[in-house]
């Protein structure tokens, strides 16, 4: 694509409730929105960084700035077309910022989906084994106040269709809960618990309490630089260890998976810094027989959609965080994503229109906007 201008957006999307974990509370989401325009075509992206640093060191303000004063200039500076397989290379000499440059390379994949039309989910998983039509529906529920209330919620969301329930845990809100939730949804529900890095290895003890509710793993149990303390509490636990703020990069997962401080991963392409990159991960995993599912942020409809199809690829052999849109938001800026189909079976469709798939609501996208601002070459 030849970019001729830019527009970044801070939007502020209505949250049916607060999401509290480990990690801290999101009462109102915000987010950075890219779109990319040039060739009589453009792009969406949506950057996950959360309104504060608390799930990693990004946050809305920030990625902004980050966007509008080192990356966009970067971009409108290349000379000719530029692919998104271009981005990183162009974005090199700027440290970190993962998220921010996720959100730049998904517009410009979603522009390049549209120019060839081609999905995203054909573009991440292509020939010869291709994309899922559906994927099955995941949840992540957020820290309860008691587990009866756990309970009350998780039967809530297995009855609406989610057959996958994550449910978040910190220290001292950890064993009672996941008991509560396990005789809740019964033995047939796949339940995981995401402790986002709040314990350390003097609590493999208290961990390996959660042994007996037959997780399908354990997420991010101790801090995301201790890979080799998570390779000791795997040698002293049984429940699967899944890493999640670990793994910022194709190197980093195979390394965490060859010292054993994981046997399933989380891929998170904003935490990547790249969709390229993740998908990448998921056929990396496919080839080794290892486990993968596909995590969210948050996301609005343009981050939900780009997750939604790269979980439709193969390699994506656990259900992910693809939960309709309706579970965090009254409002959106594109049409809703919906669950279909029978208590604990539920599942989203994979959009097959070109790029993300989805139709931005023009009305609703200036309502939802903070502020925005336009750079051009
Ligand atoms: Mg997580």
């Amino acid at each position: 694509m030849h970019v001729e201008a830019v527009e970044l957006r801070v939007i502020a999307l209505p949250m049916v409730a607060p999401f509290v974990a480990a990690h801290g509370t999101v009462s109102s989401r915000t987010a950075v929105l890219v779109r990319i325009l040039g060739n009589n075509n453009e792009g969406w992206g949506e950057c996950a960084a959360l309104p504060e640093p608390t799930y990693s060191e990004e946050f809305v303000d920030g990625a902004y700035l980050a966007l509008q004063e080192l990356l966009v200039p970067r971009l409108l500076a290349a000379n000719g077309t530029v692919a998104a397989s271009d981005l990183g290379a162009l974005l090199a000499d700027v440290i970190g910022h993962p998220m921010a440059k996720a959100s730049m390379e998904l517009a410009l994949l979603d522009a390049q989906g549209r120019q060839s039309e081609t999905s995203l989910a054909h573009m991440f998983a292509p020939h010869p084994t291709g994309p899922a039509a559906i994927v099955p529906a995941g949840i992540a529920i957020g820290l309860l106040a008691t587990p009866e209330d756990l309970a009350t919620e998780v039967s809530t969301r297995v009855t609406e269709g989610y057959g996958r329930i994550k449910i978040k845990i910190a220290p001292g809100r950890d064993s009672e809960f996941v008991r509560a939730a396990r005789d809740a949804v019964g033995v047939h529900i796949e339940l995981s618990v995401d402790a986002n890095g709040a314990y350390t290895l003097d609590d493999a003890k208290t961990l390996a309490e959660l042994d007996d509710f037959d997780l399908a793993y354990i997420e991010q149990p101790l801090a995301a630089d201790d890979l080799l303390n998570h390779a000791e509490l795997a040698r002293r636990i049984s429940t699967r260890i899944c890493l999640d703020e670990s793994l910022t990069s194709a190197t980093v997962t195979r390394e965490a998976l060859d010292m054993g401080a994981c046997s399933v991963v989380c891929v998170k392409a904003p935490r990547y810094g790249s969709w390229i990159e993740a998908a990448s991960v998921l056929d990396h995993c496919a080839g080794i027989g290892i486990d993968a599912w596909v995590g969210g942020m948050l996301d609005c409809g343009i981050g939900r959609a780009a997750n939604i199809a790269l979980a439709a690829h193969p390699g994506a052999s656990l259900t992910g965080d693809i939960a309709a849109t309706g579970r965090f938001f009254t409002e959106d800026v594109c049409a809703p994503f919906e669950l279909s189909g029978p208590s604990g079976c539920g599942t989203i469709t994979v959009p097959t229109g070109p790029g993300l798939g989805v139709s931005i609501d023009a009305a609703a996208l200036s309502k939802l906007t903070l502020r925005s601002a336009i750079m051009r070459r």
